[in-house]
């Protein structure tokens, strides 16, 4: 069976088996990353919405569980930005009802700096939002954001979330070279992860095509020293040897792969 909500279950280092759950139209985000796998943004908006109703996603969710795969995570992410979907805290809350399954909510974070979005999603297990940058110059060069967006405030916003939200928080930051690589950018990052106070700190880079050209990824060196600046709590997602990716990106990839054929 086709399902045009749910993809997977993917293999992630992350997550082990993750099930996709995609709650926004193609490709509706409230950014447009220099770095994105899906392609240029086509709706920009800070505008929640039903985008997609709970009923169809829940509908293809149930057939998914009944054919027995093996899944370790439901992960909310996919063609754009999930909370953008004004009835994700419901979708949450439904599919923990159906199964006793973990859910994962991968984000942008942009939208966290709104109350609503933030009580949306204290029902997840897990919340992966991801924050490139500290400074606003610098997050309108990389992640192309919809002019009403300060990073300030989305920085508030995640800060906010860290304290009422009780699950699990890691937070991921995908480094594009000669952009948020140098001292400036980090110093600033830092300050910023230091008042959020995620749980994991991760580093990614866009070793994967990306549909803007001169996107250049970071060297395993320049990852491993930036892994020993941010300290204990911080990783790293990519293996750059073996051009290895990990979830965000792979289930983009996915995504991208079920457009080109549908
Ligand atoms: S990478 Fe994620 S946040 Fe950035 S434009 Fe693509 S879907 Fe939106």
């Amino acid at each position: 069976m086709n399902y045009k909500y749910i993809f997977g279950p993917v293999p992630s280092r992350r997550l082990g088996f993750s099930l996709g759950v995609d709650i926004v139209p193609t490709k509706t985000c409230t950014l447009d990353c220099i770095y994105c796998q899906v392609g240029r943004t086509s709706y920009k908006t800070v505008e929640r919405k039903e985008y997609i109703a709970p009923e169809k996603v829940l509908a293809e969710f149930r057939e998914v569980l009944k054919s027995g795969k093996k899944i370790d995570y439901i992960t909310l992410s996919g063609n754009g930005e999930p909370t953008l979907n004004l009835k994700i805290g419901e979708i949450i809350k439904s599919i923990k009802n159906i199964s006793p399954l973990p859910v994962a909510v991968i984000t942008n974070g942009t939208l966290l700096s709104r109350d609503d979005v933030r009580k949306d999603l204290l029902s997840a297990d897990l919340v992966m939002p991801s924050l490139d940058v500290a400074i606003q110059e610098t997050f309108e060069k990389i992640d192309r954001p919809h002019p009403s967006l300060k990073i300030d405030k989305i920085i508030e916003g995640l800060v906010e979330f860290r304290k009422i939200y009780k699950g699990k928080f890691w937070l991921e930051i995908m480094l594009v070279k000669g952009i948020n690589d140098t001292q400036i950018e980090l110093n600033a990052l830092k300050k910023a992860i230091e008042k959020i106070n995620p749980d994991k700190i991760q580093l990614n880079t866009p070793v994967r095509p990306t549909y803007e050209k001169d996107v250049e990824v970071l060297s395993a060196d320049k990852l491993k020293e930036i892994k020993e600046f941010f300290g204990e709590k911080c990783e790293i997602l990519v293996q750059l040897d073996k051009r290895k990716h990990e979830d965000h990106v792979k289930i983009i990839s996915i995504l991208r792969d079920k457009q080109k054929e549908g």
